[in-house]
């Protein structure tokens, strides 16, 4: 596939020819351990074992290094398994961090409460504030400043490019946690980004059928590092999940777009309701990094936060109300989902600086039609 194709032809058809031998459109699900040798060490097209590499895994690494604009792309059972081996790769006890101050929750319980103890130390700051990461960064020291734009659930933007050129005059890489934008809305590589980090369990899946992460790289050498990195801890994505994920890609343009539409009437509607004291959503012109996101996103992407005018109760009330937005955890599928973040998405950094507002409500707008999403949420805040 040729890397000048458009993002909706990479999409659907980059790391995956016919197959050979059948001719089959799509890829097949390559349920094998392992794969027969012509003659000791004759590997076929160097398949070996399926932990090191499994033909459906590999189309979808291929797929997501495309859409990312890498060249090398990492599928893994988890986006928490993606995470935990990056840092494994790039990290020793004495490493330093940079975080965000409100990263996703279990990223920051990987960092607080399993790589700390392993002697890696990460300083919690907001992304927002460019001294700050300046302020914040060690040079020498600092291995990595680990960037997630827009954030969850508060949907704070960070300036990939600039903490990209922060990091590297002090030696450290930048890794963008690109899960909430997808590769369709945001391209951190290209604003220079050294890593990126997928959740692939939410957009580029996009049908909640599935668990899964992704890293994505340019340089060679932090690809090599990788490689043998997923093959030595082994939190490899299995074809099936892999085949998932493959399915989904297809359609990420389709659905980004969608999920944009109905989010930005979503926010315009909360943010006019008297019951609602603050809409939350970059495409919004009151959001303080819309312009920002205007030049760093395609478009706002289909995540909404709201604080709830009569405080916590109501706005645990009002997530047991709706009925087509589905109370649930997890966000980037074809349906709508409502949660409460402090009691359950962020209920692990309940008590740490990460802690979030008790009345903040998250929704994760989906492709339905938008006039019942409304309509649903205007019954529901009553
Ligand atoms: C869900 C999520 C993760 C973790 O991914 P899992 O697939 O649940 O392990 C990481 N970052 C963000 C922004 C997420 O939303």
């Amino acid at each position: 596939m040729s890397e000048s194709a458009g993002f909706s032809t990479r999409a659907i058809h980059a790391g995956q020819e016919p197959d050979p031998t059948t001719g089959a459109v799509i890829a097949p699900i390559y349920a094998t351990s392992t794969y027969a040798q012509d003659g000791v060490g004759g590997l076929r097209n160097g398949y070996e074992y399926s932990r090191s590499a499994n033909p459906t895994r590999t189309a979808l690494e291929q797929c997501l290094a495309s859409l990312e604009g890498g060249s090398r792309g990492f599928a893994f059972a988890s986006g928490l398994a993606a995470e935990d081996t990056l840092l494994r790769a790039i990290t020793s006890p004495g490493s330093h961090l940079v975080i965000p101050n409100d990263a996703y929750g279990g990223t920051f319980r990987l960092f607080a409460r399993v790589h700390q103890r392993w002697g890696v130390e990460a300083t919690p700051v907001a992304l927002t504030d460019l001294e700050a990461v300046a302020a914040a960064v060690r040079p020498g020291e600092t291995v990595a400043v680990w960037v997630e734009t827009p954030t969850n659930p508060l949907l704070a933007v960070a300036d990939i490019a600039a903490i990209a050129e922060i990091a590297h005059a002090a030696g450290a890489v930048v890794i963008v946690d690109n899960t909430f934008a997808s590769p369709y809305l945001q391209q951190p590589l290209a604003l220079g980004a050294d890593v990126v980090v997928h959740s692939t369990t939410k957009y580029c899946g996009g049908h909640s059928d599935v668990v899964g992460g992704a890293l994505v790289v340019n340089d060679a050498e932090l690809a090599e590092q990788l490689v043998f990195h997923q093959n030595a801890i082994g939190g490899v994505a299995g074809p099936f999940d892999s085949w998932l994920v493959l399915r989904g890609l297809k359609t990420l343009s389709l659905r980004m777009e969608r999920h944009s539409d109905n989010a930005e009437q979503v926010a315009a509607f909360l943010d006019q309701h008297p019951q609602v004291s603050q809409a939350i959503y970059p495409g919004l012109t009151s959001h303080p990094g819309h312009e920002l996101a205007a030049r760093q996103m395609r478009r706002f992407g289909g995540m909404v936060s709201f604080r709830v005018a009569a405080g916590e109760q109501a706005a645990l009330d009002l997530c047991a109300r709706t009925k087509v937005f589905v109370l649930a955890e997890s966000l980037g599928g074809v349906e709508s989902l409502i949660e409460h973040p402090g009691r359950m998405t962020h209920a692990s950094v309940a008590g740490t600086e990460l802690e979030v507002p008790s009345d903040l409500v998250r929704l994760s707008v989906g492709i339905e039609d938008v006039e019942d999403l409304i309509a649903d949420l205007d019954s529901a805040i009553g």
